[in-house]
């Protein structure tokens, strides 16, 4: 029989938030502008016991003021008010998109009765299928961020941390998903504005640079996503950092070129984490 890797009960969840992610991809983005209109449905019933934070399911631009001559704001506008065309084509009666174009990253894991990463196979850039696919959602092995965090999670405060944390009441697989790392969507100029502010006020930061870049091209090019859920965020700000993570990081794209942060649980040490500088 074979045995899966579970995580202990009530383990606190971490994550490296200092790295770089290197896939190999080829990113092609085929989009038509609009207004940004997520075509999600997020089911989360979370919310902070803080109420100076507001809650959000998903990333949102940020919204502070602007120079009207800002061609990197302007750029991120462009891309958040994008969607993805490239849809597939499936539409066969078994089980759908396991070996689709933008399949094969997800595992149905049947002793825990949930789709989880193939965090062994998972090295591509993920796509998850949106309304721009044939499939059937019901059906569909490929949708699993978009569905929204797991249930389980609670919120914490620690003596040890002497912060809040993130646990789970429930058993986690190896590769099941734990939550988006939702939260504003910033320009490196306005991110190293906030950075000089949270370090004057705030004794943490939780802004995240994820950059991406081809493993043919090192350096060259890289996409960078800036996340910052201090005041907006989700369940996801909770996760503490640490240098020995039990949780991975991927970026996830469904209906818009800008990804998502999902979390994964992943009970061993990254492969590979380098440090990122801010700027
Ligand atoms: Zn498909
Ligand atoms: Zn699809
Ligand atoms: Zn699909």
């Amino acid at each position: 029989c074979r045995v899966i890797n579970l995580a202990s009960y009530r383990f606190r969840l971490s994550v490296s938030f200092s790295f770089v992610i290197c896939c190999t991809f080829s990113l092609q983005y085929y989009y038509k502008m609009s207004e940004h209109k997520s075509s999600l449905n997020i089911s989360d019933f979370y919310e902070h016991e803080d109420v100076s934070l507001e809650y959000i399911m998903e990333n949102v631009l940020y919204v502070e003021k602007k120079d009207d001559d800002d061609s990197e704001f302007q750029h991120l506008e462009r891309e958040y008010n994008s969607i993805l065309l490239n849809g597939c084509d499936c539409n066969s009666e078994k089980i759908n998109c396991i070996k689709c174009l933008h399949g094969r990253n997800y595992k149905w894991l049947s002793e825990a009765t949930e789709l989880v990463l193939d965090v062994d196979k998972c090295e591509d850039l993920i796509y998850e299928c949106s309304s721009a696919c044939k499939c059937d959602p019901s059906k569909c092995s490929n949708r699993l961020v978009q569905n929204g965090p797991r249930a389980g999670l609670k919120v914490v405060h620690s003596n040890i941390f002497k912060s809040k944390g993130l646990i789970s009441s429930e058993l986690i697989p190896r590769g099941g998903f734990i939550c988006e790392y939702a939260g504003e969507i910033l320009s490196f100029k306005e991110a190293s504005k906030r950075l000089k502010k949270y370090e004057q006020i705030l004794d943490k930061n939780y802004i995240l640079f994820m950059k991406e870049w081809n493993k043919n091209q090192v350096l060259k090019n890289p996409i960078t996503t800036i996340i910052d859920p201090t005041q907006k965020g989700n369940i996801g700000r909770y996760i503490n950092h640490s240098c020995d993570p039990n949780c991975e990081i991927r970026c996830v794209r469904i209906d818009c070129p800008i990804p998502k942060i999902g979390k994964f649980y992943c009970n061993y040490i990254f492969l590979r984490t380098d440090m990122v500088k801010n700027n």
